[in-house]
């Protein structure tokens, strides 16, 4: 017995022994990529609002700027320094965050800065690697659900789902997706768009080491198109994987935690939600939504449990069986009280590894509980 837990916590190690979790160029690009919002901070209309913003701020002797000098220990700074580290804050703060911003010359300083990120993290060469992995997933996915014994409509509304997805790409900021919100593009990494149903691509992509990573990855957003929060809106009929779900909330298998609601009466009260968001969330009870839960509160852990089961099942079925599937789950995540994630470990060894090609892969003595379709 102890011999086989000693065995077990050495088996947890070794699904991240001589792993690389970050891209080693990854770093690199990042320094660039802060260096030219950094630089531009400095351009002529973006410099010349921070600047008269913070002169008015010192006219005024404003409480606000002091606070803001005090965190960043500015106090007894240079002039210089302080004017620099308030146009970068500035930048990001009240251009980048509030974009688009009324002064044309300050959005075309903004717009070339995001083309020349775009152009820096995605060359036509990553994009064209990225478009072949997602072919390459939804071949493989497509063969896999033809052989779940599923009811046909159901199967073909799903193979539909996975042959129409698509990636979305910067192209630029004005009159796109990206325009009120640019800092998505820097600060997120490859996420599944319901609405639109494309996988934005954002630099952080970049992130990942390998190609299988990528590949995972990819399958796990594709997981999301048909995530128990998204069947309901987005396919007729029951969902064939109300079993599956209840398995994956289950200890044996990774416990994937519900959604709290015991705060949803005080949210109503004060009007934090409105009756009909508290009734659409009641009809969805496995959809987190970016005001609710509030922040600590747990949010439903089943969409994401979902579509890391959907990736490994893809994953087990592809030519990068054999590979590492997510070395990024390797790296420590700090998670925020009430995540929608489950620990990194647990993805990985209970997801990832319960799949049972990946756990022969991997010579698991003992893989975990494997929850079946
Ligand atoms: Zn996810």
């Amino acid at each position: 017995m102890i011999f086989k837990l000693l065995f077990s916590l050495l088996f947890a190690q070794n699904l991240c022994d001589q792993v690389i979790p970050l891209a080693p160029d990854y770093q690199a690009l990042d320094a660039r990529i802060q260096k030219k919002i950094a630089d531009a901070s400095n351009l002529a209309p973006v410099a010349s609002e921070a600047d008269s913003v913070l002169s008015k701020l010192i006219a005024a002797k404003s409480p606000i700027l002091l606070d803001w000098l005090k965190k960043r220990e500015l106090m007894s700074a240079k002039e210089e320094t302080i004017a620099k580290e308030w146009r970068k804050y500035y930048l990001d703060n009240f251009i980048l965050s509030r974009y688009p911003s009324d002064n044309k010359r300050i959005n075309n300083g903004v717009e070339n800065l995001f083309l020349e990120i775009a152009n820096l993290a995605f060359p036509k060469v990553y994009q064209q690697k990225i478009e072949k992995l997602l072919v390459q997933v939804q071949k493989d996915a497509k063969a896999m659900v033809e052989n779940w014994p599923i009811e046909p409509t159901q199967q073909k509304q799903i193979i539909q789902k996975i042959a129409s997805l698509k990636l979305y790409w910067f192209e630029k900021l004005q009159g796109t997706r990206f325009e009120q919100k640019p800092l998505e593009f820097v600060r997120w990494g490859v996420a599944y768009d319901p609405i639109h149903h494309e996988i934005n691509m954002g630099v952080l992509a970049k992130r990942y080491p390998s190609d299988a990573n990528l590949y995972a990855v990819l399958a796990h957003e594709m997981g999301h198109a048909m995530d128990p929060c998204r069947w309901g809106a987005y396919f007729n009929g029951p969902s064939p994987f109300t079993k599956l779900h209840s398995c994956l909330r289950q200890d044996k298998s990774v416990a994937a935690k519900k959604r709290d609601d015991s705060q949803m009466q005080q949210a109503l009260k004060s009007q934090l939600l409105t009756p009909a968001m508290a009734q659409s969330l009641k009809e969805n009870p496995t959809c987190n939504r970016s005001f609710y839960p509030a922040v600590g509160v747990q949010k439903d852990q089943l969409a994401e449990a979902f579509a890391d089961w959907f990736s490994a099942e893809v994953f087990a079925k592809s030519t990068f069986l054999g590979q590492h599937p997510r070395p990024d789950l390797c790296a420590s995540n700090e998670l925020q009280a009430g995540s929608s994630y489950l620990p990194n470990h647990d993805r990985l060894a209970k997801i990832y590894g319960a799949q049972p090609l990946i756990a022969a892969k991997w010579k698991t003595p003992t893989p975990p509980f494997h929850c079946p379709l």
